[in-house]
């Protein structure tokens, strides 16, 4: 049975896309079957991993809005052991047309429930939001993982993403843990990216994931080759560092377990 893990932060340009393309990539190299699943109409996780998105004839919108099976909707990567559920520009529309719908925040962890078994990783990448398609991501996971960047007020809105999850625990989803909090695009030349780090630890403590992303050169230029950093530059810092993410991830599961 596969583990669902949302990537989630309500504020945009903190790494979860990055995280989400590059731990799932990590996760498969290291030998399991990953399903990436993109929930954001921007879709950069999609083209994140060589999909494009023109050629993408049903993504996420078809499963969400018109209850398309997510096995049809499912296509392979260039990565080995890795597929994703795309989404196009579509899915924009998706958070308002669901309103009204029934059951609109349990249509994500329906639709998944026949692929958990086929996966040892679900990892969803959400948008920069905390609307009804997060809120599908969360009612479907096992965990959430979230990315905070080390920059001045890191913690600013967490408290917002951290009430949102408490209400999902108590109405939608009461078996979601926090999975990690990963600290991302760490500049080690300044002091200031010490400071966040202890902050960030003081208040999440042992959640903190040890492996903290730096910035990376390497780790933005992956997308635009539509490839994740192990295949891009399997030598780089960037990629080493989300290797030993993955592995974090793995032995963190079997100590649960
Ligand atoms: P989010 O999905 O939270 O909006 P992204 O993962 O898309 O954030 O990251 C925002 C931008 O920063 C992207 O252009 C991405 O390529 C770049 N980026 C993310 N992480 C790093 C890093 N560790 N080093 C360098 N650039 C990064
Ligand atoms: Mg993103």
């Amino acid at each position: 049975m596969g583990k669902i893990i949302s990537i989630a932060n309500q504020k945009g340009g903190v790494g979860k896309t990055t995280s989400s393309v590059n731990l799932s990539a990590c996760l498969a190299h290291l030998g399991n079957k990953v399903l990436l699943v993109d929930t954001d109409p921007q879709g950069n996780a999609t083209s994140g991993v060589g999909v494009n998105k023109a050629d993408v004839k049903h993504c996420i919108y078809n499963v969400l809005v018109e209850d398309m099976p997510a096995e049809e909707v499912c296509i392979p990567t260039n990565v080995n052991n890795l597929d994703i559920i795309p989404a196009t520009i579509q899915l924009a529309g998706a958070e308002i047309e669901l309103v009204p719908t029934i059951s609109r925040e349990i249509r994500l962890k329906k639709s998944l429930e026949s692929l958990k078994e086929e996966y040892d990783y679900i990892l969803i990448d959400c948008p920069p939001s905390l609307g009804l398609l997060t809120l599908n991501a969360l009612t479907s996971s096992d965990s959430v993982l979230i990315p905070v960047q080390c920059e001045y007020y890191a913690l600013e809105g967490l408290s917002q993403l951290l009430n949102t999850i408490r209400l999902v625990q108590k109405h939608l989803n009461k078996h979601l843990m926090i999975e990690g909090v990963l600290l991302t695009m760490l500049d080690a030349r300044t002091n200031l990216g010490i400071q966040v780090i202890d902050e960030v630890k003081k208040y999440f403590q042992d959640k903190v994931y040890q492996s903290i992303i730096p910035r990376n050169v390497r780790l933005g230029e992956a997308p635009s080759h539509g490839q994740p950093i192990i295949t891009y530059d399997p030598k780089s810092r960037g990629a080493e560092v989300y290797l030993e993410l993955a592995k974090e991830v793995v032995a963190n599961g079997e100590r649960v377990r």
